[in-house]
């Protein structure tokens, strides 16, 4: 974790952004504990990526943010909404932006983006029903676009034509997605498990869950349903590709009784305090993405981009090369760096500032943070910016004799501080 934090800029995206998390945190050389709980453990259950894929980059970076705020007593490490998603969030900012004249298409979806002399020039809607009735398909003009369709959706309406224009979207191809998806079971009794967050570290199917009625004080489950709900657990599966002790399968293979029986089983190998009784599930909910085409196969609508090793060429920034094609996604390049919903919304905001600077406005400009970096350890991530081009340049003029030369110019300002320290 020093080495990340003292590394460079220039080697992160350049020699870390390439590796493994596995291979940069030596796992191959650990412990199985190691390798379950400190280096497998988070990533899988955070972001449903096997550290055998994860870019070190990405890994390091996201595990210091979470321990700086660990030790920050002034922010919270784990932070959630204080209602239903729905209610607290997406529907206020829906309205809001309906009374700011914004008018959706609820019943359509773009199927096609045309371009014209490097500009988009038309997009298309369809209606989601797709029965070709009046109205079934839209074609909208406009100043500027803003793309806000997850990666797997923008690359299917990617043509030669904005390929052209903007060869960076050729890379949303490569991009890799894998499964990441809720279950929520409704109790009868309110068990809070912990404040915050629970990990089951070592679950199978990695799961992470949340008890929440503790942080919705003001909504009242009674009111809700048929009144006899009082909890909420909800439990994202990260890991659909493991077999489950139950089963035996892997829950892409599941059939839906299958997941909710292998999940709850699951829950109760972790908390086996009887605080938990299958007799307080009053009913239970399946992320609807999921879809059972038939009985042998197992689909997902909603996928989540993974930060795989040397994953970050290919992807793209908000403001592209098309003068009015600006993208607002999770896989934007952001600081950020991992498909978040910030990461989303720091896209949205670099995408705002792009249509600012596309159309000369001296508006102020949407604030974009960095990632936090002790200021302290400045001087000494300068260093080994110097050590960085030092390597690059001695690998570049012995070519094949490069892990030679790289060890030489890694001893090279040890050496230097050494001499300084005696001249002192
Ligand atoms: C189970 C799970 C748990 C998560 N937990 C967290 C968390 O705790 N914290 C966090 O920050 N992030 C979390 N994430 C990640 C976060 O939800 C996403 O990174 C974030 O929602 C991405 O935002 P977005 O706007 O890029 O895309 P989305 O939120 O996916 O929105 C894309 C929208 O585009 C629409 N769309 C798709 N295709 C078309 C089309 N052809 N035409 C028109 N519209 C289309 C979709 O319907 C959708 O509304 C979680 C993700 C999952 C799956």
């Amino acid at each position: 974790m020093l080495t990340f934090l003292l590394s460079c800029d220039e080697r992160r995206e350049q020699q870390w952004e390439h590796m493994s998390w596995w291979a940069f945190t030596d796992a191959d050389a650990r412990s199985e504990k190691y390798r379950r709980f400190l280096v497998d453990g988070l990533t899988r259950s955070l972001v449903a990526a096997q550290a055998r894929h994860m870019s070190a980059r990405t890994g390091g970076m996201i595990l210091w943010q979470i321990l700086f705020d660990m030790v920050d007593r002034s922010r919270p490490v784990d932070r959630v909404l204080d209602g239903p998603t729905s209610e607290v969030w997406i529907e206020p900012w829906v309205r809001h932006l309906e009374q700011r004249g914004v008018r959706f298409h609820r019943r359509h979806e773009v199927t096609g983006i045309r371009c014209s002399d490097g500009r988009v020039s038309t997009v298309v809607l369809t209606a989601a029903d797709g029965d070709g009735s009046t109205g079934g398909v839209v074609e909208i003009t406009a100043d500027h676009f803003v793309s806000a369709m997850p990666v797997e959706r923008l690359d299917v309406l990617i043509t030669p034509e904005l390929k052209a224009a903007e060869p960076r979207l050729a890379g949303l191809k490569r991009l890799i997605t894998r499964w990441m998806n809720g279950v929520i079971f409704f109790l009868d009794r309110d068990v809070p498990l912990a404040h915050g967050h629970a990990l089951f570290v070592d679950s199978e199917w990695a799961l992470t869950a949340i008890s929440q009625k503790q942080f919705w004080p003001d909504v009242d489950l009674s009111a809700r349903g048929d009144g006899t709900v009082r909890g909420i657990l909800s439990v994202d599966v990260s890991d659909w590709y493991t077999p489950g002790r139950r089963t035996g399968k892997p829950a892409i293979q599941c059939t839906e009784r299958e997941i909710r029986e292998e999940v709850w089983g699951q829950i109760l190998d972790h908390i086996d305090d009887g605080s938990l009784d299958r007799a307080n599930i009053v009913d239970w909910f399946l992320d609807p993405a999921i879809g059972f085409p038939d009985p042998a196969v197992v689909t997902n609508a909603e996928p989540l981009l993974i930060n795989t090793a040397g994953s970050l060429p290919d992807r793209p920034p908000a403001a592209t090369a098309i003068p009015n094609l600006f993208l607002a996604a999770d896989f934007v390049r952001t600081n950020t760096d991992l498909a978040t919903m910030e990461a989303a919304n720091e896209a949205a905001r670099a995408a705002v500032n792009g249509i600012l600077d596309a159309d000369g406005s001296g508006a102020a400009r949407c604030t974009i943070h960095p990632l936090h970096e002790p200021e302290s350890l400045r001087p000494l991530r300068d260093l080994d910016a110097v050590r960085w081009r030092v390597e690059r340049s001695l690998g570049a003029v012995f070519g094949a004799g490069r892990n030679a030369t790289v060890d030489l110019a890694r001893m090279l300002p040890d050496a230097v501080l050494g001499a300084a320290r005696l001249f002192r």
